[in-house]
């Protein structure tokens, strides 16, 4: 699994005249094993030091940003002032949703798409062209409603 999705990240790179040089893979590895979570380039250069200790920071960020350019990965932000990177399923045309529980912190992903008609709404009344979009749901989650 994981090596097929680097295979087509690497032909995704290629396309763009760009190389899936050892340091990229190693990036583009953490990214995949930990696809759940949503890392900052911090964590992702901790995570990519295991696999390549001679990787800098500088070289993650860049490549963190190539990456985004790309859109094999989304760059979000929480409100927490951190950006953090998220893989992009594989032949979405739009950005998952988010649920941020306000009490544990827990991000959770509601991969349908449910702003379709939202979005034919908008293009018409405002005449605006929808390429993406970004929702985030702030709540509590249902283990810490479990809790309680
Ligand atoms: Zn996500
Ligand atoms: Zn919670």
């Amino acid at each position: 699994m994981v090596e097929t999705r680097i295979e087509r990240i690497k032909s995704q790179l290629h396309s763009q005249k760009y190389k899936l040089t050892p340091q990229r893979e190693a990036t583009v590895r953490v990214l995949l094993e930990n696809e759940k979570d949503h890392l900052s380039a911090e964590d992702v250069y901790l995570l990519v030091k295991d696999k390549a200790p001679e990787i800098g920071l500088a070289t993650v960020y860049r490549t963190l940003e190539l990456l985004t350019e790309l859109k094999v990965v989304d760059k979000i932000n929480f409100g927490d002032g951190v950006s953090r990177y998220d893989l992009r399923q594989e032949g979405a045309t739009h950005f998952h949703h988010h649920l941020v529980c306000i009490e544990c912190g827990a991000v959770d992903e509601i991969q349908e798409d449910l702003l379709g008609d939202v979005e034919k709404i908008v293009e018409k009344r405002w005449q605006f062209l929808i390429k993406d979009h970004r929702l985030t749901f702030h709540g509590i989650c249902h283990r810490c409603q479990d809790k309680d």
